[in-house]
This record gives C-alpha cells, structure tokens and sequence, in this order.
C-alpha cells in the first residue's frame, strides 16, 4: 500500500503521468473517491503521459472514451450514472477490461465483483484543500505501477 497527498491539481495530474509512464497493455486502474476527488484529474495526468493529444473529460455521459492511438491503447470508464451491475455488463466491460488495452475505470468500487483480480486500486479522498491518494495492486503484474510512488520529488510518498 501507498499513500500520498497531492496539493494542486497539477500534482494530481503529475501523479497520474507516473502511472501513465509506466502503463502496459492489460493493466486495469480502478479509481474510487467522491465527486471532485480528482479521478478525471489523475486520468488527464495518466494519458497524456500516454501520448494523448488534447482534452481528456470526464466519460460521464458516453461511460468509455477511447483513445486508441495512445502509447497503450487507452480506455477511461466512468460508472457514475449506472445503478446496476447487468448495466456493466451490457457495454461488455467484463470482457474487455484487463484484455484489450488498458483501463482506467472511475467509480469501479460501485461494481466490485467484475474486475480482473491482478489490478490497481486507487482511492482518492479530500483532505483539507488537498487530496490523499491511497494505492494498493493486488497483483505482481500492477504492482511494478506502485513505483510511480516512490519516484523522488513532488508529489512524495508517505510509506504506509
Ligand atoms: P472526479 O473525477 O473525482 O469527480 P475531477 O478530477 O473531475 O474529480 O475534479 C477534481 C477537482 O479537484 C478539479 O477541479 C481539480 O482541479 C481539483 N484537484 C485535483 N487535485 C487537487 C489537489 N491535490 N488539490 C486541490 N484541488 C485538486
Ligand atoms: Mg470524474
């Protein structure tokens, strides 16, 4: 586990370019927190660090916005406005997720059950002004992502 605290938006947004940097085809990013936690944030960071040209918004209505000519192919899901599981399961997530590209899923803790078991799980929680960003892989494969953590400079890691 990881935890940090990130003080400006642009250090979100750092954070999630040192996730992107390390991204690889199949990884699975499930990021949980409240609205204006920073999740769309974190992704802005994550995919232009991926090569993705121009503006990254928050998938809240289309659900998946692709950007295939990422460095890894990139998807960003965003689950806010779906209520059940059989909703998931309709866009046909559970067989793309972990498979085809890699995933960067807001609101996946609302589904917990569909997901790959070797993922990352970020938690994002308001603390004062600033943000704490809680990281846990539960899998060899995204726990080389938890580097992007321990990278020195801002924003530093406090071990946990
Ligand atoms: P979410 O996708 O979780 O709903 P957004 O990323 O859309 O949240 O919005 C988060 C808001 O918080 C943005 O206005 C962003 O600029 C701001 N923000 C992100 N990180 C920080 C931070 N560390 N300190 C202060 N504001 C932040
Ligand atoms: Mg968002």
């Amino acid at each position: 586990m990881r935890s940090l605290v990130t003080t400006s938006p642009e250090s979100t947004a750092a954070l999630g370019a040192r996730v992107g940097a390390r991204l690889f085809e199949g990884a699975v990013v499930l990021l949980a927190g409240d609205l204006g936690a920073g999740k769309t944030c974190f992704t802005q960071g994550l995919a232009r660090a991926l090569g993705v040209e121009g503006a990254v918004q928050s998938p809240t209505f289309v659900l998946v916005q692709e950007y295939p000519d990422a460095r890894v192919p990139l998807r960003h899901a965003d689950l806010y406005r779906l209520e059940r599981e059989v909703e998931v399961l309709a866009l046909g997530l559970e067989e793309r997720v972990g498979y085809d590209g890699a995933w960067v899923i807001e609101w996946a803790d609302r589904f917990p059950d569909l997901w790959p078991a070797d993922r990352l799980e970020l938690r994002l929680t308001h603390h004062g002004e600033a943000r704490r960003i809680e990281a846990v892989a539960t899998g060899p494969r995204h726990a080389a992502l938890l580097a992007a953590f321990d990278e020195p400079g801002e924003p530093a890691a406090e071990r946990t």
